[in-house]
This record gives structure tokens, C-alpha cells and sequence, in this order.
């Protein structure tokens, strides 16, 4: 339950989680609560173990996970946990006189006639609708007839026989073996019976996977219950909440970051009211509570962004899963590009597979061809066998999407004479040159600079964009393709509102055009026209030191050709590399990531990482770099005085970047074969940290499962 408790000078929103007879703390030292909030507990039990599980297996704050876990409208004491809204009711009074008494007020007769029906109260919106205006009803008042009172909103449930506003979709085969296994149907009385088990439906892109959802969540709806869909992001992929919202006569609450606190809390009140039928949202919506759950969706689930990588850093999809078995309902994790965790748990039998191999509706995967880059001919930066295929493509009336991942005009500014190059002052990073306005821009802290005419270094006025941005290529294809249009959609093209769903529309009708895009355009969308997907530039993730990164690169460039050939037009992919025979290229060639697993797997249970072991990252940071080393030396040395034998502790290391945001980052990988050996050592470890004697002079955090080593 929310209680108001003093803190220091202040009293803060806190939440009572146990109680307890006795404690070890002095009694002088404990403080009394202010008053309780509420008069229902805040949270369902449900997300109350969810909370304690993420605290003990994160090794993070109760405070900091209570208060991921509340929408943010309900830190504020004033903000009632269930909505009160104004209803008015006839009074006692008001039974015992005849309506003739008010005859020449019709409108009151009429006001008071409505009410005597409805004995409960009606609110005032309510009663607005019906044309009763408050004059009226403050008449009535003066008069002591009828009441004004704060009561709680109550919500209409849906109905569970007319669920659904269009027809679905004939399944394929395996479409329909999935829902039947989500939904266990195959039990002898033929009554599907909704309980924990984890499905990974890992079906090739465009294969129907949102097909499949919506078929199973039908079930779901109509046994009277709610289901709950994660995706990576909704403001990107308008398309997949109208797809919802198209299908089901149900109310579909969308949970992002464009509502403000009081919309989120709206939503997260009909949720757990029962009254929201569909929630779809993004990591955070993890916690929204649900009054008969029904079912769990993680779309994507390979994607990183269901990892929150500050403050309490948990994995969305890992505690979904934790969710879904405390509730005791089945979740399914879908993607065309598992995880290798997802991959690993689904061999051991811990989830089942449901594999969709096919395009739905007919329509083929894209072929795909790799152009070396060595020594090709190029003009305005792109190789001219790729230009013939684009004019090509453009004269059948096709669209193209062109993807490179990386925005602005050119990633390096260099001078011609001595060799300078733009760095951030406050980072190991080189700083991005923007055309549009003209700047530099470090994208790892934001810092931005204007541009110098000359060289700090040598003076020199020959400064020269190297390397390609988007915007370059914008340019560059605008030259080469004068009569086509380009549609840029990055970060900086939609910074204005509606000004992504402009751009989408434009593409949605279908003329021939080409499309430059980041990452923004890899995953979620349909885009029935584009036949031709080129990728541009892949190779510095080929190479990075991120155990994980071909996986992400397999994932990235498999997401972005999954765009090409979605209708009936047959799909290319052209990648341009330098490095063609990369072992990554070379088995995504076949359109094949399970080679591509058999490749990079092997390599993972020879060092010992994820999959195959597990780990957490100790990182720490500080003002000066030798402080963050002999910090986390420190850390070190406590680790090895403690007996765990079976936990190896890697490092201290500079991060990859080491110094950031003016801060320099060192970090220690904990690492063992058994995931209880590992939080063990973790509990023992943490309790040590903290008297250290550097310990305060650096920001020091604990990374359970990491998924990015920056
Ligand atoms: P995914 O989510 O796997 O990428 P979608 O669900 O978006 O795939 O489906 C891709 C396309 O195939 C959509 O246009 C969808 O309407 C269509 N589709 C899906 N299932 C079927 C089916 N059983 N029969 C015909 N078309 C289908
Ligand atoms: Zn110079
Ligand atoms: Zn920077």
C-alpha cells in the first residue's frame, strides 16, 4: 500500500511491502508513517512478487524497482489510486415529495425523474450526455433533493460475444498449430485451458507472426480475459496498434512515451480495473497490472530495448516470463531472429518452439546477393552495379528501401593537410558532421559544436567530409535519381510530431520512390511495395568487441531484408561489403540464421559467455580514469578473499569507450557456469563494496545479464 512517510525535512510517497514484529534497528531511529494513501493495496499481489523477484535477482533497491513498477502520477500523494469522479443521487429527501410540487420546473421533473431511476447516482458526464445541465442539478441541490458525491469510476467490461469488428484470416498449417498450442486446445474435452509455458514462435519475417497473436488473443477475449503485448516500440510502428485496434470491437490501450502521467494512469487504472482489454506497450508496460490475465506477448523479443540500461537495469522479455508463471498464463516470444538465450532455452525444453518457416499469403523471402566493395567503381559514393539494379527497380514501378545505420552527413571530419580529425571534448569519440543545420554532433553525449573554417592544428581551409551519413546519401541519390522521390525517414527528419506518419503515408501509396532509413525502418513495418532492400556499410559491426555483436548485426541486417518482397512482387537484398566472405555474410546469404547459429554458437560455449554461462558487470565510473581502476581493483581483491571458487572475475578493463560524457569507465565481468554460484557471489560481493574507500569518490553500478558491453 502507498503511505505518506517523512524523509529528512520532507514526506515522500513511499509503499509498505511487509510487516514485521521486530527489527533490528533502535527504536528511536524508526519514524512513524504519516498516514496511508489509500484504502486498497496499490499493486495486485501478482506485481508485488514480480517486484521482489526483480530485487533479488537484479540486486537492486526495493525503492528504485517499486518505483519502475508504479506509474509516476501515483508518486504523487494527492493523485487517488482508483479514479473518484463527481456523481450525483437523489437524497432521502428527495423520495418523499411528489414530482407535482416541481411542475413548473420541467427540466428539474425531468433531472429528478432520471435519478429516481438510477438510485446508485449517475455521473455528471453521464448525465451531461442525457442533455441535464448542471443548473439544473444545483437546483435541485438548493433544494435538498439531490447529492453531489466523489464515488469511484467503475468500467464496462466488453463484450465476449462480439469480440471481434472484422474476419480473420484463413491460418496456414503452422500458424494454426501455433495458436492451438498456446492455447492448449488439444485436451480431450477440446476446452483450451490457459496455464504458464513459454512459447518461442520463431517465425521467418512476414510470416504471420501478428496473425498468430491475434488469433490466439481472439481466444483469450472471449474466455473474458486480457492479454498484454510488448513491443520494442509503438511511436515507430503505428501499423501494428491499427492492426489491433482494427481487428477487435475491445478496448486496445496503447502505453508510450508520448502520454503524459494522467493518460498512463488512465490506462494502467482500466488495466488493472479489467476493463482494458489489450494493452500494448513498450518495456515499462511490463508492469501494468491485470485484473484476469489472460495472456503475455513479447513481439521481437530478441530486441534490445526490453533491457533498461540505467538505474534498475532488467530484462522486460526475462521478467514477462517470471510474470506470466507467477500468473500462471502462458507467454509467447515471437521473432524472426531469436536470441541465442531464447534459441538455447527453446533446445533445452524449457521453451516449446513454434516455428513458421514460410511467408504467409503466398508471397517469397527475398534473394540476396552480396557486392564486394573492393575496388569497385563508384559513383557519388555507391557502386554502379548497384545504381543499374536501383534504375531498374525504379522503372517497374518499385520502391527502394536504402539502409545505413548511421544519420547525419558524414561520421568524420578531416583535414586534408594534416590529418585532424573532429573529436568530442568529452568522449573517445569521433564527432558527426551535420549539414542540416551545419554542426558537429557527438551522438554518445549529445555535446555539438559549430564548424571551424579552419584547421585547429595547421590552419588549413581543406576540411573534408569523410565516410557517408544519411544525409550524404540523400544527397548523393538525389543527384543520381533527380526524378524519383527520396524520403529520408532518421531521427533528425522526425523530430516534429506527425512527421513520421507523413512520411510512411507517403510511401504507403505506393508510387515508386526511394526510401533512406536507420535503424528506425529495420523493424515492424510493411512496406508491401519496396522489392529492393540495399544495405550499406555492415562491417564495423562484423568487427566490434562486443561478444554479442554478430549476433545484433545477423539480427539487424535479417530484420531490414525482411522488408523487401512482402506482397506479391518477388524481394531482393543487395549488401555491399568489403569483407564478403565473413562467415556472418556468407550464411545469412542462404537467408539462413540457424547456419548462422551453428557458426557463432560453438564460440560462445568455448569461452564460456551467454548462453553457456552467465554473467554480470560491475562497472564504475569516475572523474579521473586511475580512480575507476583501483576502484574496481579493490572490488577485485574482496572477490577473491571470498571462497567462491566456481564465479571468475574478468578485469578490471577500460570500458569500449573508455572515456564518456567526460567520465572514464572501467568495468569487471563476473562470470560463471552456474547462475546460483553467480548471484551467490554477487549477495556476498555487494555487501563489501560499499565501505571501500573509493567507493565514494566513483558512480558504481551492478549489470545482471548485460546485453551490451559499451
Ligand atoms: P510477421 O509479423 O511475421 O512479419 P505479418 O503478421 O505482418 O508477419 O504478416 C505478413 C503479411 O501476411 C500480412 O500482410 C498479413 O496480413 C499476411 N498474412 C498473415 N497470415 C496470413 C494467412 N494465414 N493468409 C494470408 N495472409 C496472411
Ligand atoms: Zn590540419
Ligand atoms: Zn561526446
Amino acid at each position: 500500500m502507498r503511505a505518506l512517510v517523512p524523509f529528512g525535512k520532507r514526506n515522500v510517497v513511499g509503499v509498505i511491502t511487509a510487516i514485521l514484529s521486530h527489527t533490528d534497528i533502535a527504536v528511536n531511529k524508526l519514524k512513524p508513517i504519516k498516514r496511508l494513501l489509500d484504502e486498497q493495496p496499490a499493486l495486485p499481489p501478482s506485481i508485488l512478487t514480480l517486484c521482489n523477484w526483480g530485487i533479488q535477482y537484479y540486486h537492486h533497491s526495493p525503492g528504485d524497482v517499486f518505483k519502475n513498477a508504479l506509474p509516476l502520477a501515483l508518486r504523487n500523494e494527492s493523485t487517488p489510486l482508483i479514479e473518484l469522479v463527481d456523481t450525483w443521487q437523489i437524497s432521502t429527501k428527495s423520495r418523499l415529495i411528489e414530482l407535482a410540487s416541481l411542475s413548473r420546473a420541467p427540466k428539474q421533473v425531468n433531472a429528478l425523474t432520471t435519478l429516481r431511476n438510477h438510485p446508485n447516482g449517475l455521473t455528471q458526464t453521464l448525465l451531461a450526455g442525457l442533455d441535464i445541465k448542471s443548473p439544473t442539478l444545483k437546483a435541485l441541490r438548493d433544494k435538498g433533493l439531490v447529492e453531489l458525491h466523489k464515488k469511484e469510476q467503475s468500467y464496462a467490461n466488453w463484450a465476449t460475444d462480439s469480440v471481434l469488428r472484422e474476419t480473420c484470416l484463413t491460418l496456414n498449417e503452422q500458424q494454426q498449430h501455433a495458436v492451438n498450442t498456446v492455447l492448449n486446445t488439444d485436451q480431450p474435452d477440446n476446452d483450451s485451458k490457459l496455464s504458464f509455458a513459454t512459447f518461442l514462435l520463431n517465425g521467418v519475417t512476414g510470416s504471420g507472426k501478428t496473425e498468430v497473436y491475434l488469433q490466439t488473443i481472439e481466444h483469450v477475449l472471449k474466455a473474458g480475459k486480457q492479454a498484454l503485448v510488448l513491443v520494442p516500440e509503438i511511436g515507430l510502428t503505428p501499423q501494428t496498434l491499427h492492426r489491433f485496434q482494427q481487428r477487435f470491437n475491445v478496448p486496445v490501450l496503447a502505453l508510450h512515451s508520448n502520454l503524459t502521467a494522467n493518460q498512463r494512469l488512465s490506462v494502467w487504472r482500466q488495466a488493472n480495473a479489467g476493463s482494458a482489454a489489450i494493452i500494448i506497450g513498450t518495456r515499462s508496460a511490463l508492469f501494468t497490472p491485470m485484473k484476469h490475465p489472460g495472456l503475455i506477448i513479447i513481439d521481437e523479443e530478441h530486441d534490445l530495448s526490453y533491457k533498461q540500461q540505467d538505474g534498475f537495469r532488467y530484462s522486460a522479455r526475462d521478467m514477462a516470463i517470471v510474470r506470466a508463471k507467477i500468473e500462471d498464463i502462458p507467454i509467447i516470444l515471437g521473432t524472426a531472429t531469436p536470441s541465442f538465450e531464447s534459441l538455447h532455452n527453446a533446445k533445452e525444453g524449457r521453451y516449446y518452439a513454434l516455428p513458421l518457416t514460410q511467408r504467409a499469403g503466398g508471397a517469397k523471402l527475398p534473394t540476396f546477393e552480396i557486392t564486394d566493395l573492393r575496388k569497385a567503381e563508384l559513383k557519388n559514393g555507391l557502386c554502379k552495379t548497384l545504381i543499374r539494379s536501383m534504375k531498374h527497380e525504379l522503372k517497374q514501378g518499385n520502391q527502394i528501401l536504402f539502409f545505413l545505420n548511421r544519420r547525419g552527413y558524414s561520421p568524420v571530419l578531416m583535414c586534408h593537410d594534416c590529418g585532424w580529425n573532429a573529436t568530442c571534448v568529452m568522449c573517445d569519440a569521433r564527432m558527426t558532421y551535420h549539414r542540416q543545420p551545419t554542426h558537429l554532433h557527438c551522438h554518445h553525449c549529445d555535446y555539438q559544436s559549430r564548424i571551424n573554417q579552419h584547421c585547429p592544428e595547421c590552419n588549413s581551409t581543406d576540411l573534408r567530409a569523410i565516410g557517408q551519413g544519411t544525409e550524404r546519401v540523400d544527397e548523393n541519390l538525389s543527384e543520381l535519381f533527380p526524378k524519383t522521390r527520396i524520403i529520408r525517414i532518421d531521427r533528425d527528419t522526425t523530430r516534429r510530431k506527425e512527421a513520421l506518419e507523413n512520411h510512411l503515408k507517403q510511401v504507403n501509396t505506393g508510387e515508386p520512390c526511394i526510401l533512406i532509413g536507420t535503424q528506425m525502418l529495420a523493424k515492424g513495418h510493411h512496406f508491401p511495395h519496396v522489392t529492393l532492400v540495399v544495405i550499406s556499410d555492415i562491417d564495423s559491426g562484423l568487427f566490434a568487441s562486443d561478444f554479442r555483436a554478430t549476433e545484433h548485426t545477423a539480427q539487424l541486417i535479417l530484420q531490414v531484408a525482411g522488408r523487401a518482397g512482402r506482397a506479391e512482387k518477388p524481394g531482393k537484398v543487395i549488401l555491399q561489403s568489403h569483407n564478403p566472405e565473413h562467415m556472418v555474410l556468407q550464411s545469412l546469404q542462404q537467408q539462413n540464421y540457424s547456419a548462422f547459429i551453428q557458426h557463432a554458437l560453438p564460440e560462445r560455449q568455448l569461452t564460456g559467455l551467454p548462453p553457456y554461462g552467465y554473467i554480470a558487470m560491475l562497472r564504475a565510473e569516475a572523474a579521473h580514469a586511475d580512480i575507476a581502476s583501483r576502484f574496481l581493483e579493490q572490488v577485485v581483491e574482496q572477490f577473491n578473499n571470498m571462497t567462491s571458487q566456481t564465479v571468475e572475475a574478468w578485469g578490471p578493463v577500460p570500458a569500449l569507450m573508455m572515456r564518456k560524457a567526460g567520465r572514464f569507465r572501467y568495468q569487471v565481468m563476473l562470470r560463471s557456469n552456474n547462475r546460483l554460484f553467480l548471484h551467490k557471489a554477487i549477495a556476498e560481493l555487494l555487501p563489501r563494496i560499499e565501505p571501500l574507500p573509493d567507493s565514494r569518490k566513483v558512480r558504481w553500478h551492478l549489470d545482471v545479464d548485460p546485453v551490451q558491453l559499451d
